[in-house]
């Protein structure tokens, strides 16, 4: 891509059509979108902000009626959806489609985090494209997250194949995330304050101690039943196994290829399937930490119950 270049709409809809990223300009801080139900998609995006683990991203929706096909809203949801959308505000519900937010861009929850942003220019590549974005902060994982299209273009270099100028962020603060699953609980303080959602909802619990750290853990992530064995070249009797590169053999090889992007799209599904076969244990296959590969083995490590 052209570096100094910006791309039209269509260019940007064609693109995550064909499951590649998008810079997109938000009223909070640039994303780094790619469609939401498209795992091989939000693979890259967790490849390209080179984060070390897969944090639960947000679904970026046209509207009320686009978010209602993926979460599932109660009177208070809609109450709080009807107040501040489009806007800075992020509603985690539970999940209404699996599909449609992927289980990766889900990190495996059976909740969804949603939000209808108020950029126009955000506004109208999501309703071009017809479907929910996953789209976090455009920048490498421990680094700022960019609020000027320069900034953005200069964080995300190749990895984005379209780019939409939408100018300097208007707000430049993350959107506040509210989870209204049991009691409506702020997991992230953001541009709306609490006094604002307060006044629609009532008094809002505090994210859990340890879930202030790091607001994806408050659901706890994904675990299977079965217990996982990690760093087995193969199979023992009665083991479910999950391989990965070209000798992997059996059902489930997370990427026959050895791509670390491939295994992370399937990682997910393939847990779930070999699960629902009541292994006497899940062995899984090396993998190596390079890259995703971080990411993958974390999220192995939390499976097998190594790290809470
Ligand atoms: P970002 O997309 O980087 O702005 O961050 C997304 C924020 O939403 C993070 O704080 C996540 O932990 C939080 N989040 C997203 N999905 C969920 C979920 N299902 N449950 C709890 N928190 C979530
Ligand atoms: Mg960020």
């Amino acid at each position: 891509m052209d570096e100094t270049a910006a791309h039209t709409l269509a260019d940007a809809v064609a693109a995550l059509k064909a499951g590649r990223l998008v810079l997109m300009p938000t009223e909070t801080v640039y994303g780094l979108a790619a469609d939401a139900s498209n795992a091989r998609a939000v693979a890259k995006v967790y490849e390209a902000k080179g984060r070390p683990s897969f944090n639960p991203l947000i679904a970026h929706v046209a509207d009320l009626a686009a978010a209602q096909k993926v979460a599932r809203f109660d009177d208070r949801a809609r109450a709080l959806a009807e107040r501040f959308w489009p806007g800075p505000l992020t509603l985690v519900l539970p999940a209404a489609d699996t599909q449609a937010v992927c289980d990766l861009a889900r990190a495996g929850l059976d909740t969804v985090a949603v939000r209808a942003p108020g950029h126009p220019v955000a506004k109208a590549l999501l309703e071009a494209f017809g479907g929910p974005v996953v789209a976090p902060s455009a920048n490498r994982s421990g680094r700022p997250s960019p609020t000027t299209f320069a900034d953005a273009l200069e964080e995300t270099g190749t990895a984005a194949a379209a780019a939409l100028d939408g100018g300097p962020c208007e707000i430049g603060l993350e959107s506040t995330v509210v989870a209204l699953l049991d009691q409506p609980r702020l997991l992230r303080p953001g541009a709306v304050t609490r006094a604002e959602i307060e006044a629609v909802v009532g008094p809002l619990a505090e994210a859990e101690a340890d879930a202030k750290r790091s607001p994806g853990r408050l659901t706890r992530h994904y675990a299977p039943n079965s217990p996982v064995r990690l760093d087995a070249p193969s199979p023992r009797r009665g083991e479910a196994w999950l391989s990965f590169g070209p000798g992997g053999r059996g059902r489930w090889n997370l990427s026959p290829t050895g791509d670390l992007s491939e295994a992370a799209a399937n990682l997910f599904a393939y847990l779930r399937a070999a699960d629902r076969t009541e292994p006497v244990a899940i062995a899984i296959a090396p993998i190596p930490d390079e890259g995703l590969g971080e990411a993958i083995n974390d999220r192995l490590r939390r499976a097998a119950g190594f790290v809470g």
